[in-house]
């Protein structure tokens, strides 16, 4: 009878069967009598013992000899094993060298994460990009799936544009023919006109930012979602962006238990987190609390780092910060209704000092008023007629937000800094791989 081919995270079904798995070596250990085979396929990760005194002698010299990372189809009788850490093991009674590996770089010793990401094309093979790059993937697939039962309209904004609303020095320009292209920074505006066509929308995809400081929050390329409801008010959204951000901490808990183990994440705490709804507070109140706390900082002021992470630690929970100052905040945020030194906007802040994930607000719905605020944010008129139409035909209240895709994994999966979160990170020091 033909031996069945199967991948590892199908091991579970195949108690006591013998199978065949193409695997990776990612490392070995044994005595002249028993070597351990570290294995992995892509889509977990075993172990495969092989005892000389089971098999012929050459099937355990190729055992022994076998390099780190080299490529092989490995045959044997599937085991449950309670100590090994994945549960199942495989007496291996056959090996096919498929791919010889000499000189991998990455050994078991530890590397600088300067090294990691030098060698980031072969580091995506280990444990912890594989279980934070699974849940990227698993809150990706809940994103789709959020907006989809939610009633939104997957709606794509273009990369390439000719305006800056969030202001130019953080631009990368094009050449696009005879004129100067961006890379989009954000697809906010054209969301916009997506609602007014569609009802409640939403785009994902990568955005661009010339972030000339490192920081482990910032990257010059990352993923986001702008999502944008035409009848909604402020509150309204906040209770999208509350219920989302609880459906997908609730999916990756549910469905990444051991990607979370084999990063050290709390699941409980996670789930202590889908409790609603957030905490608001007020920018105002928010600056009082820094202020009280010996922080150096006026009100007007946008939140560093530094801020950010103490509310952040203050907070047990996802907490949203409303109502900031109108000068530092974009051109489309609406008025406050008896304020006129703040916008109706909100950021949902994540606990445990990760800071911002999410920049939101109403829309501002008066013609008259956003080209004002067009001309005195010194922007091109020409760049935003098209916007403008968006308040001249039929104008109606409407709300949105914009979700950093890397943030918020950084945040679920507890990692550092934010390179960890994408397959190839791009920063101010780094393009390359
Ligand atoms: P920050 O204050 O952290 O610089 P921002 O206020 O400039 O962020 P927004 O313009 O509000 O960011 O963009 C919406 C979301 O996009 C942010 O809440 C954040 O999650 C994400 N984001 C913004 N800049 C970056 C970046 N450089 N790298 C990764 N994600 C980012
Ligand atoms: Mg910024
Ligand atoms: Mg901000
Ligand atoms: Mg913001």
């Amino acid at each position: 009878e033909e031996i069945k081919v199967i991948r590892i995270e199908d091991v579970p079904h195949f108690v006591g069967q013998t199978v065949k798995i193409g695997v990776w070596l990612r490392q070995k250990r044994g005595s002249g009598k028993i070597a351990f085979l570290q294995l992995r396929d892509g889509t977990g990760f075993m172990q495969g013992v092989v005892v000389s005194a089971d098999v012929d002698e050459a099937l355990f010299k190729l055992a022994e000899h076998l390099k780190q990372e080299s490529s092989f189809y490995v045959t044997g009788e599937i085991h449950e094993d309670s100590r090994s850490s994945f549960g199942y093991e495989m007496a291996v009674s056959a090996i096919d060298m498929v791919g010889e590996s000499e000189g991998y770089p990455i050994t078991p010793k530890e590397h600088g994460t300067d090294f990691l990401f030098d060698q980031r094309h072969l580091y995506l093979r280990h444990q912890k990009p594989y279980a934070t790059l699974k849940i990227r993937d698993e809150i990706i697939r809940g994103i789709y799936d959020f907006f989809y039962q939610d009633g939104f309209l997957k709606f794509d904004s273009p990369i390439l544009t000719d305006s800056a609303p969030e202001g130019t020095t953080e631009l990368f320009p094009v050449d696009y023919f005879d004129q100067t292209a961006y890379l989009s920074q954000t697809g906010q505006l054209y969301v916009e006109a997506g609602a007014m066509a569609f009802g409640k929308v939403y785009d994902f995809g990568p955005t661009f930012r010339a972030e000339k400081s490192s920081t482990r929050r910032h990257l010059t390329e990352f993923w986001m979602i702008d999502a944008e409801m035409a009848w909604m008010h402020q509150e309204q959204s906040l209770d999208v962006q509350e219920r989302m951000i609880a459906y997908l901490i609730q999916r990756v808990v549910d469905n990444c238990q051991t990607e979370l183990e084999m990063l050290g994440r709390d699941a409980d705490k996670l789930r202590s987190y889908t409790k609603l709804p957030f905490p608001r507070v007020s920018y105002d109140d928010a600056v009082k609390l820094l202020q009280d706390n010996d922080f150096d900082i006026k009100w007007g002021v946008d939140f560093g780092s530094p801020e950010e992470t103490f509310l952040a630690n203050y907070y047990k929970t996802p907490f949203f910060v409303v109502n900031f100052p109108k000068a530092i905040k974009a051109f489309y945020m609406k008025r406050h209704p008896t304020r006129d030194d703040v916008v109706i906007s909100a950021d949902l802040m994540a606990p445990e000092g990760y800071g911002e994930i999410i920049g939101g607000s109403e829309r501002d719905t008066d013609y008259d008023y956003l080209k004002q605020r067009l001309i005195d944010q010194h922007l091109d008129l020409k760049e935003y007629d098209w916007y403008l139409d968006l308040r001249k035909y039929g104008s109606v209240p409407h709300s949105g937000f914009g979700l950093g895709l890397e943030r918020f994994i950084r945040f679920v999966a507890g990692e550092d800094h934010i390179r960890e979160t994408i397959p190839f990170p791009r920063t101010l020091n780094r393009l390359h791989p």
